[in-house]
């Protein structure tokens, strides 16, 4: 890694990335109902014949997909290209802010105009030293001058940071609201808890019902089966105990509940949704604090029903 003059970073602030870019789809009906299902979001704003879209979706209307944007102009490329040659060859976005300026809806037709905002100094992070870089995206509908939003993502091309040696798994935090379910895993015990007002069950556990607000509440204890409700695999940021990829699984619990998990007894990439999983007590190395346990969830196979 070698510094790269600031100056020659900062000429690149203001300079154009992309220019007239497309949306793949004009603003749809099922896009927006596939997000507000994803998202549990049933406000009648997105519903009916008057709908519009959810202006959180601003960013899906102006993804290029896994083959990319096409009219990108060379700035962008060219600043990532230098950082790249200077031994910046790691990314990882940092956060994005939008703004949104007037609803779209279905029919529009989305049109965008990217330029690169600002670019850091050197800074370093704990991932490594490099330059944060942000860009600005200015949305509009194909025939009107006015924008409807602006999104804007910072990313950190860094060099990575020499590997530090192994740690331990890190300790779940343990609080007065959790502490009986850690007691449970430690006896090999999964508890859920249920409320005294209404018996609804709960997970994770916490001080209250959600649905009648009473703060009573006792434990079942969970049979142990479940399935696969989702399931993603961790790729990256890379975290110094766990060894990637790996599989990280909500699963369905018998109970009704869903809990986030591991799925152990399959290779990362054939966890599949709807799998059966059944519970059991995963023994994990800390750090100088010796051993504890952790529930997790094998991969039943050829059960044959
Ligand atoms: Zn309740």
């Amino acid at each position: 890694m070698s510094g790269i003059p600031y100056e020659r970073l900062k000429a690149f602030e203001g300079r154009v990335a992309a220019t007239a870019g497309r949306g793949r789809d004009p603003v749809n009906e099922p896009m927006i109902r596939h997000w507000c299902e994803a998202m549990g979001d049933t406000n009648p704003a997105y519903q009916g014949p008057d709908a519009i879209a959810p202006p959180t979706m601003l960013q899906a209307w102006t993804m290029g997909g896994l083959s990319g944007h096409t009219g990108r102009s060379g700035a962008h490329d060219e600043l990532f290209g230098l950082l790249d040659d200077a031994g910046y060859t790691s990314i990882v976005a940092t956060d994005c802010e939008q703004e949104y300026l007037r609803p779209l809806r279905p029919g529009d037709r989305i049109v965008f105009d990217v330029v690169i905002e600002s670019v850091s100094e050197r800074k370093t992070t704990k991932l490594g030293t490099g330059h944060f870089v942000t860009t600005r995206m200015d949305v509009r509908a194909e025939g009107d001058p006015e924008p409807v939003g602006t999104h804007r993502f910072r990313m950190l091309k860094y060099a990575p940071a020499p590997k530090k040696p192994r740690v331990g798994r890190p300790r779940p935090v343990i609080n007065r609201d959790n502490a009986g379910f850690w007691d449970g895993v430690g006896a090999h015990r999964l508890l859920i808890q249920r409320c005294g007002g209404c018996a609804t069950l709960r997970f994770p556990w916490l001080p209250g019902c959600a649905a009648c607000g009473s703060p009573e509440w006792d434990t079942v204890e969970a049979g142990g089966e479940g399935t696969v409700y989702s399931y993603v695999v961790m790729h990256h940021p890379p975290f110094p105990a766990f060894d990637p990829p790996y599989a990280v699984a909500l699963v369905e619990l018998a109970e009704g509940v869903r809990m986030v998990s591991n799925v152990v007894g399959v290779p990362y990439d054939k966890v599949r949704i709807g799998m059966p999983v059944r519970l059991e007590f995963l023994r994990v190395a800390g750090d100088a604090d010796g051993e504890w346990e952790l529930p997790v969830f094998r991969a039943v196979v050829g059960s044959g029903g």
